[in-house]
């Protein structure tokens, strides 16, 4: 952790929670194959425009009662949930690595996080639109922090595995398990984070993938179909705000 200073953390914040209320957008209509710049954002139940004070992030939700001005439609806790949620990433990331040019690069990789996490758990699908510009940049990313070969190392080495993982349970369950969206996204996460953490961040995605599993289990009864992707954008983020430490103190610990 870093010093942080009151005053940039308010702005940090709601930095955030402004582009969060973009995400949401591109969230939405990136898979309905719409315009994520025109038109302004539209209440989806009565198609209204909603206005610049209605399209304040978090508040404006607050302040309506979470509905909507004209038709009274609730308006899912969601779009506040994600808005918030980029804020407070944008905040750890800056407790933990100061405000600077790693920043700007870390802020763009969050909020590629959060925009794929939430498609796929929507529609189980990650879009290569959003994994290989990611990829590039990362490569970018690592290049200037010194750190391009650890990057590319983790970028091949995680797409063969989950290359591997996702034929081996196509051939095993003869349904797909791991789909291709998977494999480009630990490519994503290898580019940012380097050949360790992705291997720790891997480790922990397995964990929290079977708690998910088991979790999902005990509520229908059955074992049932659900994307991978968010187990690995958490554990990313996990990994990439603590630098690394779980798994390395769970290994100097028990192994
Ligand atoms: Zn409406």
């Amino acid at each position: 952790m870093i010093e942080t200073d009151l005053f940039k953390s308010i702005i940090v914040l709601a930095t955030g929670s402004l582009l969060g209320s973009f995400l949401n957008v591109v969230i939405y209509r990136l898979p309905r194959e719409k315009s994520i710049v025109y038109p302004g954002s539209k209440c989806p139940s009565c198609n209204n425009v909603i206005a610049w004070y209605d399209n304040l992030p978090v508040l404006s939700w607050l302040l309506l009662g979470g509905k909507c001005r004209y038709c009274k439609n609730p308006i899912h806790f969601r779009y506040p949930a994600v808005e918030l949620l980029t804020g407070i990433l944008f905040l750890l990331t800056y407790a933990v690595f100061g405000i600077g040019w790693q920043w700007m690069f870390l802020a763009y990789f969050v909020c590629l996080l959060v925009v794929i996490t939430w498609i796929d758990i929507d529609f189980m699908l990650i879009f290569n639109s959003l994994t290989y510009p990611g990829i590039a940049v990362g490569f970018i990313y690592s290049y200037i922090n010194n750190n391009l070969q650890q990057s590319v190392l983790g970028s091949i080495i995680g797409t063969v595995l989950f290359y591997l993982i996702a034929k081996i349970s196509l051939l095993v369950m003869k349904k797909e398990g791991m789909g291709m969206g998977d494999v480009t996204l630990v490519a994503l996460i290898g580019a940012w984070l380097g050949l360790n953490d992705l291997i720790g961040s891997l480790m922990i995605s397995f964990f929290l993938g079977s708690v998910i599993g088991i979790m999902l289990l005990l509520k229908k009864g059955k074992s049932e179909h659900f994307p991978f992707g968010p187990s690995l954008t958490l554990a990313a983020l996990i990994t990439l705000l603590t630098k690394n430490y779980l798994v390395t103190w769970y290994i100097s610990k028990f192994l």
